[in-house]
């Protein structure tokens, strides 16, 4: 039996699921099946073997412009984000497939506005049920973001509140901690946030180390080919505070080699415990020298790292268009001068960069 949450709104699993879309019900007007792709399939095939039928709406790719994230989310072009469809004896009923494994290393934060979005519009037409496979982890880190996001609650707070009605509801650790990200960025999937920046580049290194191709597509535009440079919608508030308008330049030939966006920041002196440490800033010319004046910086992967692209796990960063050597990139990380390893990295020495505006 599915628990009821909120009003209108249900964690079950993938019984409660199965025998709603067969027997129909009174209240659940809205499904939310978070499977993995290997259990979609078999619900799929269970279905059409009891005759239920289905009517499909549509299916979104990542790499489709309807998919909000887009090329700034963790998730390759190519995969499914989600599949929506009629479902139920009189196809009455609207239910979302979204395909998430439930794992350690699985990505949430990128599938999760798009199940909030639809649990809203749901909640708003009739009620929801949220269902996984067995009711315990994928569902119930999703209703708690949804529970933080609507009530503005903590992680922690919105977890503890779903067990009211769900004792058994244990979302994985990778999930929960997926979720404390959000509620640091304000209950939203913020792409430019260092925070998600990080988590990104996680994903990135994990599908490496598993030995995944290269997804260049998930690198970040050349800031040196200005028309691969993803301008702000015109109705975009500009943000002053970002300093959205610093380029990073090779300082041998003036080309752009990174902006502000594409730093990734780490806390100088995280990790330093094998340095002895004399604080007092270096002599570079940049406009904000930390306390612990780094000589380099760390930046997310980018178009113009072609020794990047072709697999290598470590080697030189040199520059597009005067082959400079400007820094090192390591997939299993560098450790910073402050003492700060950053994993994976992309490392621009600061001498061998200037700052400049665009
Ligand atoms: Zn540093
Ligand atoms: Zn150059």
């Amino acid at each position: 039996m599915p628990c009821l949450v909120r009003e209108n709104l249900f964690i079950g699993n993938i019984s409660d699921a199965a025998e709603i879309l067969e027997k129909g019900s009174c209240e659940i007007t809205h499904v939310l099946s978070v499977l993995s792709s290997a259990s979609i399939s078999f619900f799929t095939e269970w279905r059409s073997s009891v005759d239920i039928p289905v009517k499909e709406i549509r299916r979104v790719f990542a790499g489709d412009s309807e998919f909000v994230g887009g090329s700034k989310s963790a998730i390759s072009p190519e995969k499914l984000v989600y599949n929506l469809e009629y479902a139920g004896k009189d196809l009455k009923m609207v239910r979302m497939a979204v395909p998430l494994k439930d794992t350690e290393d699985e990505n949430l934060l990128d599938y999760l506005e798009v199940c909030l979005d639809f649990i809203e519009q749901g909640r708003k037409k009739g009620a929801v049920l949220v269902h996984c496979f067995a009711g315990v982890s994928r569902s119930a880190a999703i209703i708690t973001a949804y529970l933080m996001r609507s009530e503005q609650l903590s992680q922690e707070a919105a977890l503890e509140s779903l067990r009211q009605s769900s004792e058994f509801v244990s979302p994985n650790d990778n999930f929960l901690e997926q979720l404390k990200m959000f509620e640091e960025m304000g209950f939203k999937v913020d792409h430019g946030n260092t925070k998600y920046k990080r988590f990104r580049l996680r994903i990135l290194g994990d599908s490496y180390n598993r030995g995944h191709k290269m997804d260049s597509s998930k690198f970040g535009a050349d800031p040196g080919l200005p028309q691969e440079i993803e301008y702000p919608k015109p109705d975009a508030v500009p943000d002053f505070n970002k300093n959205s308008n610093v380029a990073y330049r090779c300082k041998k030939c003036r080309r752009v080699v990174a902006l502000q966006e594409n730093i990734v920041d780490h806390v100088p002196g995280e990790g330093m415990t094998a340095f002895q440490w004399h604080k007092r800033r270096s002599g570079n010319s940049f406009d904000k020298p930390d306390e612990f004046g780094c000589s380099s910086i760390f930046v997310e992967p980018l178009k113009w790292m072609k020794a990047v692209e072709e697999g290598a796990i470590e080697g030189k960063l040199s520059c597009a268009h005067c082959d400079a050597r400007l820094g090192y990139f390591n997939w299993s990380g560098i450790q910073c001068n402050c003492g700060s390893w950053i994993t994976p990295a992309f490392q621009l020495h600061k001498c061998r960069i200037d700052l400049s505006t665009i």
